[in-house]
Order: C-alpha cells, then sequence, then structure tokens
C-alpha cells in the first residue's frame, strides 16, 4: 500500500492576498478575559486590520456546563474596552453565522453524517468505562494508548444491528489507513509534522449529539471560511486532528500561525498565583486599554524601530506574523508599570481627569471635578504608574494623621527641626489665610527665626507638612490644606520641651 503524507502547503499572506483574509477569535465563555487570550485576539485582530480582512467573534459555548452568558457579556465588554472591534459575532451578527456553537449544533451532526457516508469517519459504539480500561491495558502493558476501536471497520450489520437495539454510538474521525503523516508550515513554528499512528481518532459528534472541541472548531473554521488560525501553542497537538478534519470535508486547510505561552517571572505559565491575570482585574487596578494592548502586543514581538510606546495604528501597521518570536514570553509586570505610567503622562488633562476621578472616588475621597480636586490629580500624574496609586499619593492631601516614614520621622527629631517647626506654628498662626503669599510671608519669618534656609529648611517643611521626604510640591500642599491643616500636622512633630 503506497502511504501518504497529508501537506497542508502553507501558502503566506501574498498568496491569499486575492482572497480575503478572514481570521477569528474563539473565546470559551467560561469566565473572565485571561490576559493571554486577549493577546491572542489583539495579535488577531491587529493581522486584521492590517491587511484589511475580517474580524470574525465566535463563541465556543458547547462545554454548556462551564459555559455562560455573563462570561460571553463580559468577554465582549473588555474586548471593546481594549479597543476591538469585529466584523461578524454573536452581537452582530454576519454572513455565515451563527456565532454561537450551541446555534449551530444542526450544523456539526449534517457534517458528522456526511463524513460518515464518505466513509471518513464511523460510529463506535465503546462505552467511555470500556474506552478507559482499553487505555488502562495498554498503559499496563507499555503499549499504544491512541484507540484503535473495534467499531472503525465493522460490517455494516454489526453497526445496524446495534442501531436497532437502541444503542446510540458515537462518531469518530478516521485516520485514513495510507496516511504516514500530517505536515504543515506554522508561519511562526516552521515545518511541523505528526506521525499518523500518533493521531488519535477522536469521537467528533458525543452519543448525546453535542460535538467535540476539534470537530466544531474545524467545522466552523471551513464553514466561516476562516484564512488563518492565529492561536496559542497549547492547541497545537489539536492541529493535526482538526486538519484531517478539513481533508475529509473536502476542503483547505487555513494557515495556522501558533503564537507561544504566556509565562510568568518564574517560568511557569501565568496564572493566578502571578498576580492579576484578567483584563477586567488589571483594568480595575488601573491599568489604561491603550498600554494593555501596546504591551501585550509586544510580549512576542517587537517594532523594527525598537521603539515600544506604539500606538494602535502604528502596532497595525507594523504587525507582522515573521516577527513573532517562536519562543515562550514573559509577563513582566514591572514593565507593564511602566509602560502604563508613560501612558498616563501622555493623557491630556480632560482625559485624565474622567479617567482618574473613578479611582478617587473608590479611595473614598470626595470625587467633584472642583478645581482643587483637578489641582491634586494633576500633581500626581506623573507620579503613577496605575491609576489605583492616586489612593496612596493623594493621602498626603486628606489625611491629617499618617503614621510618618521613618526617614521622613529622623529629619522631624532633629534639634533644628524642631526649631523651624516651632517658628513655623507661632507665624502661620499669626497670618489671617495660609495662602501661597501668607506662605511665603511665613517662611520668611521661619528661616529668619531658626536661622536655617534652603534645602535644610524645605526638608523639615516637607516633612512637618506631609510626613514624606517625597512627595507634591509644596505650593498645592498648602493651597489644598489651608492654615488649620497645616498647623495642625507640623505641630504633631514638635517634641514637649523639658524645662
Ligand atoms: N475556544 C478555544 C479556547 O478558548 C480556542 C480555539 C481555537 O482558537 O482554535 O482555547
Amino acid at each position: 500500500m503506497t502511504r501518504h503524507t497529508s501537506t497542508c502547503q502553507n501558502r503566506g499572506v501574498e498568496e491569499t492576498e486575492t482572497n480575503e483574509i478572514r481570521a477569528r477569535f474563539a473565546p470559551s465563555p467560561t469566565g473572565h478575559l485571561h490576559v493571554g487570550v486577549a493577546r491572542t485576539a489583539i495579535l488577531n485582530w491587529l493581522f486584521v486590520r492590517h491587511h484589511k480582512g475580517k474580524f470574525i467573534l465566535r463563541v465556543e459555548d458547547t462545554d454548556q456546563a462551564r459555559s455562560s452568558r455573563e462570561s460571553e457579556m463580559k468577554i465582549i465588554e473588555d474586548l471593546r474596552q481594549l479597543g476591538t472591534d469585529w466584523d461578524e459575532g454573536p452581537d452582530i451578527g454576519g454572513q455565515f453565522g451563527p456565532y454561537r456553537q450551541t446555534e449551530r449544533l444542526d450544523m456539526y451532526r449534517e457534517v458528522a453524517e456526511t463524513l460518515l457516508k464518505k466513509g471518513a469517519a464511523y460510529r463506535c459504539f465503546l462505552s467511555q468505562e470500556e474506552v478507559d480500561s482499553r487505555r488502562e491495558q495498554a498503559l499496563a502493558s507499555g503499549e499504544s494508548t491512541i484507540l484503535r476501536s473495534p467499531y472503525r471497520d465493522a460490517l455494516e450489520e454489526v453497526w445496524q444491528e446495534k442501531l436497532a437495539a437502541g444503542e446510540v454510538p458515537t462518531i469518530r474521525l478516521k485516520v485514513p489507513d495510507y496516511l504516514e503523516e500530517v505536515v504543515f508550515n506554522d508561519l511562526i513554528k516552521g515545518e511541523i509534522r505528526f506521525k499518523a499512528e500518533t493521531i488519535p481518532e477522536f469521537v467528533m459528534l458525543r452519543a448525546n449529539q453535542t460535538p467535540s472541541y476539534n470537530f466544531a472548531v474545524s467545522v466552523d473554521d471551513a464553514l466561516m471560511k476562516i484564512s488563518h488560525v492565529i492561536r496559542g501553542d497549547d492547541h497545537l497537538t489539536n492541529t493535526p486532528k482538526q486538519i484531517l478534519v478539513y481533508r475529509a470535508m473536502g476542503v483547505e486547510s487555513p494557515l495556522f500561525a501558533h503564537i507561544p505561552m504566556i509565562l510568568g517571572a518564574d517560568r511557569s505559565k501565568l496564572s493566578k498565583r502571578h498576580g492579576s491575570v484578567s483584563v477586567g482585574q488589571f483594568m480595575e487596578e488601573g491599568y489604561l486599554p491603550q498600554a494593555l494592548v501596546n504591551f501585550l502586543s509586544l510580549l512576542s514581538w517587537s517594532s523594527e524601530s525598537k521603539e515600544e510606546i506604539l500606538s494602535m495604528d502604528r502596532l497595525i501597521d507594523e504587525i507582522d506574523l515573521d516577527r513573532i518570536s517562536s519562543s515562550a514570553a514573559i509577563f513582566d509586570r514591572s514593565k507593564l508599570g511602566w509602560m502604563n505610567g508613560q501612558y498616563i503622562r501622555g493623557m491630556d488633562e480632560e482625559d485624565f481627569i474622567r479617567s482618574a476621578l473613578p479611582f478617587l472616588k473608590k479611595a473614598g475621597r470626595p470625587a467633584d471635578d472642583s478645581e482643587i480636586t483637578r489641582k491634586i490629580l494633576l500633581s500626581i500624574q506623573s507620579k503613577i504608574e496605575t491609576l489605583q496609586q492616586i489612593d496612596h499619593h493623594v493621602s498626603v492631601f486628606y489625611d491629617d494623621d499618617t503614621t510618618p516614614d521613618s526617614d521622613a520621622d529622623a529629619i522631624a527629631q532633629t534639634e533644628e527641626s524642631q526649631r523651624i517647626y516651632r517658628a513655623f506654628v507661632e507665624e502661620a498662626g499669626k497670618v489671617d489665610l495660609l495662602d501661597l503669599k501668607g506662605f511665603r510671608s511665613v517662611m520668611k519669618n521661619v528661616q529668619k527665626k531658626s536661622g536655617v534656609k534652603g534645602k535644610h529648611l524645605w526638608m523639615p517643611i516637607r516633612v512637618g507638612l506631609t510626613g514624606k521626604t517625597q512627595g507634591p510640591d509644596l505650593p498645592i500642599i498648602i493651597e489644598t490644606l489651608g492654615k488649620e491643616h497645616c498647623i495642625k500636622r507640623v505641630r504633631r512633630f514638635i517634641q514637649q520641651e523639658i524645662s
């Protein structure tokens, strides 16, 4: 018998240029949008927009016990917040819908039926227990655990009899006898080969008439005319199974690009153990959608310019699957923080205030868009990496009795600082209003009285007013605190004189 290789000759993007580029993002709505999955969505989206193709959102909800509409809605909301949009999807419909797998069950059944008729699939009457026990036996005897069902080549009478007796079979894909290997050219990983005997004759349609993941995905990608499947490389071993379904259906395989995993700093798969992992969580912590998109896009790819802050338009312009690295990417949280800080600094005043106010409110501060609130927020815009850090940075404006930092406390305790504080309380008490003008005149007198000037004067004053050696500029602090609070704050550092 002649043995064949199923080669899925991958054309490059250029060769598909005459046909439309169609890529899809196919989340399973079983929870939140993980940043790794979001990165897959973003790369697909950038790729499609670069090639002026169509981006399809398909909801893979066949695992009904774990899927929920709530999760689907949240995923859609997060994708929108990230700035991605799609041309076809469950919420907007399209030519190849429906776009939820549970609404496509008839299609899977129909294709399974056709493949049975063609002899590319077979009815299998093994129960799950029988499958498991065959596996155990194979393991015990050191044989291949790839199932060879006794029903694979059964005579028609055998399965007709079973059907007549009311037994409900699963439908398994047949790996053709003459097939030696499945070869495809991954756009990121290069040529990949799978020996035919390592590819299981997997269940396409379960006894309850629902499709397995590998079957539903292939049928959908074929019927939705997907040209490029760009997904995580955890799906690599599914690909030969899917190629065999396309082949059985008599359609051309899409092109595959398997993008590398994202790992935590310890090089294990990025998970909750490493901190936040969902897009929703990152946004709640005050990461900006544009910064997340920028950061996630660059996890396994870089701009030829070596620049790292790239607008959406530039990302679309520069994305290139050829430049995606095939090795795992490390999720570097400090780099994300840095990048988010850059985006926060780059926001115009109105944008920043609008984004910052909800975080001020969450921190339990008056979030009223008044002149003073705006000033407070703008004074820390360049100091924060996430909007959530607003809470920590504004405390200096609102709390009179925070515990001073230890280095600040050491400064406050010196004899020189004590002299400054006594003079300050006395002089500030004399002015009606401790506005900027009043403050300047008070400080002139404090300088005279204490005999201290320059940074030796200003640092103790900063410490006295804020309990910290660093922070927003003093004028904005004075302006927001007013006379009573300034005196109260400085007074608490004054040690009782022992007479
Ligand atoms: N629904 C699959 C997942 O969430 C994606 C399938 C695919 O991209 O082929 O992992």
